[in-house]
């Protein structure tokens, strides 16, 4: 009996996991045991080789992902994965930001698992059985580790419904806490990780915001898409002359006007818009020396790619077209299936229907705090570029 208690892969599926990758899909198994889900397995090649062992759900399209690639008992594994993640963000971050990411799923070798810390609340998004089932496992190691005053539980993926898996809000430990106030490079925002989309905040983001920041004096700006006011606080600390913030979700706005008074930018002058955006792009002149486009993920599936694209394409040509001369567009997708070149692509479509000259004057990914592990690349999801538009 004992030794059906392990996957065994087909001939030649043994090569994605010698290259350390996480994901086994269900047709690359030969065999696996029949009664079980979300237990951790050893993974063996169809000559027998011990490859390491994964977490399984034999529900579910990928059928296990990886949690070590060696013979190390899956639990120290998890654990040296975790300390390692903690490792890397206390030498990234600075003490002018208590808000990051602690684990950034299979970037941090911990697939199904991400981790946000927002001051001394940690804020964990699962989407996976064998995650869900190792959750005891990390509250545990994390209490001891972080000691946060409470732990709360936001799982929202769309994976989670294949995985046998209800979306939950739930608090996993200690005491909750409606709104926090975090500190991100010396700027105060209010997070509401309950009510807010996601764990509560844009942390990919991080590092854009800290660039519009170097790019804002003396501009008047547009943050579209504008969540709760992350761009609009930078820019307005970078010395924008004005910025105007729009988005669909009334509360985002409202929240958004808070953190800019929050930092004690409370002029008239900045409008808090609750709008569609691509309604505002349509109806405005669109006066601003810098637009920021930074919508949610057009794409959440691979079939979504191309109306996806065509809406990327429809807001940049959109600004483009209005924009006045030598202003600089700000352009970001966080779709995974939408990649980098595809995304260029688009901008160029959009320059050539706006009949613009449009030059690329940076690009930026997700912050440090958001690995990507280079055995998984799937893990690089955020790509912006910094477009000037003449
Ligand atoms: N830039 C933000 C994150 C943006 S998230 C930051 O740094 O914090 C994407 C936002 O787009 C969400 O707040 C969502 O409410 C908003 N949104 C989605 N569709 C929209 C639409 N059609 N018009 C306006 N806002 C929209």
């Amino acid at each position: 009996m004992a030794n059906k208690l392990k996957i065994t892969l087909k001939p030649g599926k043994e090569k994605a996991i010698l290259n350390r990758h996480h994901w086994i899909f269900s047709g690359a198994i030969a065999s696996a045991p029949k009664n079980i889900a979300g237990d951790i397995l050893p993974v063996y090649a169809s000559n027998d080789m011990l490859l390491g062992s994964a977490y399984y759900n034999p529900k579910a399209s990928i059928a296990a992902r990886m949690i070590s690639f060696d013979q190390t008992e899956p639990k120290v594994a998890l654990e040296q994965h975790l300390f390692e993640a903690l490792q890397l963000r206390k030498s990234l971050l600075n003490s002018e930001t208590n808000a990051m990411r602690l684990v950034n799923a299979e970037g941090d070798s911990l697939p199904g698992l991400i981790i946000d810390q927002y001051d001394h609340f940690l804020v964990m998004q699962i989407s996976t059985l064998g995650m869900h089932q190792l959750t005891p496992f990390f509250i545990d190691n994390l209490t001891k580790t972080v000691k946060p005053t409470g732990i709360l539980e936001k799982s929202e993926s769309l994976a989670l419904k294949e995985e046998g898996l209800s979306p939950a809000t739930r608090m996993l430990a200690g005491t909750p806490l409606q709104e926090i106030t975090i500190k991100e490079n010396a700027l105060k925002f209010i997070v509401q990780p309950f009510e807010g989309q996601k764990t509560g905040f844009f942390l990919d983001q991080r590092e854009m915001r800290a660039w519009v920041k170097t790019l804002s004096k003396n501009k008047r700006v547009l943050n579209a898409f504008s969540y709760t006011g992350g761009f609009t606080v930078y820019a307005l600390s970078g010395g924008a002359q004005s910025v105007d913030s729009i988005d669909i979700s009334e509360k985002a706005v409202q929240l958004a006007s808070r953190n800019a008074a929050l930092n004690g930018f409370t002029n008239q002058d900045n409008k808090f818009i609750v709008e569609d955006v691509f309604q505002f792009l349509r109806s405005s002149p669109l006066n601003y020396d810098l637009i920021i486009l930074d919508p949610p993920a057009f794409a959440k599936r691979a079939k979504d790619v191309i109306p996806a694209c065509r809406g990327y394409k429809d807001i940049n040509r959109l600004a483009m077209e209005k924009m006045p001369k030598n202003s600089l567009l700000l352009t970001c997708s966080c779709s995974y299936f939408v990649d980098e070149n595809l995304f260029q692509k688009v901008l160029f479509q959009a320059a050539a229907e706006a009949n613009r000259s449009v030059k690329i004057i940076g690009k930026h990914r997700q912050a440090q705090d958001h690995p990507v592990n280079i055995f998984h690349p799937e893990g690089q999801y955020l790509k912006s570029f910094l477009l000037y538009v003449s």
